[in-house]
């Protein structure tokens, strides 16, 4: 999938290491029309495919014997071919507030992380998953905790999907109705540094055969790998977040060193030509640090930038830890940058920090990564 016009400047930032050959390809990151080719290429009818589909993301079966409305033979085959297998959960804390982290072990022992946010929105029970797509980042933005983790790589399409089963059982176990309604690829890592893999796992998701998530309760956030916000328009469009976290190139550049390839002018640009479905708008997130984006004249900036496209936007005060020099605004700096927003009309939401005593705030997942693994 790897695009025809790709940018002479993710050849460097895609040295990140790949998973580890697991012999066999996981059954979990294999897309339908995949499992089709194959099932016809053993000269049986393509539906079979969808009955491991089924046996796989709606009866979440952890073993092929377990399909049992396939054949002995056939499911021999498919032993042979696949691997099944999930990403361990190693770990589980819960927040007061109803927060879960998860933490992940791979087969080569890398830890990674997903949180599982519960919220009442309008009287109505919503959730979010939020997901890991590799367990580093070598994009090194100053104000994030996953930036400082080096033991890289990105995650395969499995590793992604086996964190969305593994809530999802978790939390069906507590309460058998709870389904969570979003997914967001805001966890570890960027992940359209790991494009491949994150765009198989969405296809797998939005399967309806399978998951039958829909397109617009998947968001991918990205910092502003700009080539790949137009590839990844045109092969999944799914709803997209953009970290811009500035409104000047000179600071955009010091707090997230990817500016330096890809400018404010061509991130908003990408904005612009990424296509919306009927009443959709991109999330623009935007970390407040202390004296360094938070002033009055930045939110007039942001507004000026984000004229006539459709956005709402998401105000993160800074979530401090030790491996930023930077300081969280105060709370009166925050209410009046929201201020300045709503008054020319943008939608604004000031994210409130959840699972804080857990280290599952945005920008803190990581920490019992690094303060858990020997090898980084
Ligand atoms: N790499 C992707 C997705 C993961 S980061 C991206 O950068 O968009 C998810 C969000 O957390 C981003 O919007 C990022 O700006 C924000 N973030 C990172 N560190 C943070 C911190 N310490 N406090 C608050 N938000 C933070
Ligand atoms: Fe990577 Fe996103 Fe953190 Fe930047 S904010 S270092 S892109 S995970």
């Amino acid at each position: 999938m790897q695009s025809a016009t790709l940018h002479p400047a993710l050849a460097s930032l895609q040295s990140f290491s790949e998973p580890p050959p697991a012999g066999k390809p996981n059954i979990l990151g294999t897309p339908l029309a995949e499992l089709r080719t194959f099932v016809e290429k053993h000269g049986l009818p393509g539906f079979r495919a969808q009955q491991i589909f089924h046996g796989v993301f709606r009866h979440r079966h952890k073993s092929f014997a377990d399909i049992t409305n396939l054949s002995k033979e056939f499911r021999e085959i498919l032993e042979q071919t696949f691997d099944i297998t999930r990403p361990r959960v190693d770990q589980i804390e819960k927040s007061s507030d109803g927060t879960r982290k998860y933490r992940f072990l791979t087969i080569d022992n890398l830890a990674f992380e997903a949180v599982f946010i519960p919220e009442v929105a309008k009287g109505r029970k919503t959730s979010t998953l939020c997901v890991s797509s590799q367990t580093g980042c070598a994009v090194g933005c100053k104000f994030c905790f996953t930036a400082a983790i080096k033991r890289n790589r990105n995650l395969a399409a499995s590793e992604i999907i086996g964190q969305v089963l593994a809530v999802a059982e978790d939390i069906g176990h507590k309460e058998p109705d709870a389904k969570f309604t979003n997914i967001v690829f805001m966890g570890m890592g960027e992940p359209l540094l790991n494009y491949e893999h994150v765009v198989r796992s969405v296809r797998v998701l939005l399967d309806e055969e399978g998951m039958d998530f829909s397109a617009r309760r998947i968001t991918i956030s990205t910092s502003g790998i700009v080539p790949r916000i137009y590839d990844l328009g045109r092969d999944v469009p799914v709803q997209l977040a953009i970290s811009l976290n500035a409104t000047t190139d000179e600071v955009r550049d010091i707090i997230m060193p990817i500016n330096k390839k890809w400018p404010i002018h061509e991130l908003i640009q990408s904005m612009r030509d990424y296509p919306l479905q009927n009443r959709r708008r991109i999330t623009v997130e935007y970390v407040l640090l202390q004296g360094i984006n938070d002033s009055l004249d930045d939110a007039q900036r942001l507004i000026h930038l984000l004229e006539d496209i459709p956005v709402k936007i998401n105000i993160l005060p800074l979530n401090p830890h030790d491996k930023t020099s930077y300081l969280p605004p105060s709370a009166e700096t925050t209410d009046q940058f929201q201020a300045e927003l709503r008054r020319h009309g943008y939608h604004t939401m000031v994210r409130r920090t959840r699972g804080d005593e857990i280290s599952a705030a945005c920008g803190q997942l990581g920490e019992t990564a690094l303060q858990n693994t020997t090898m980084l």
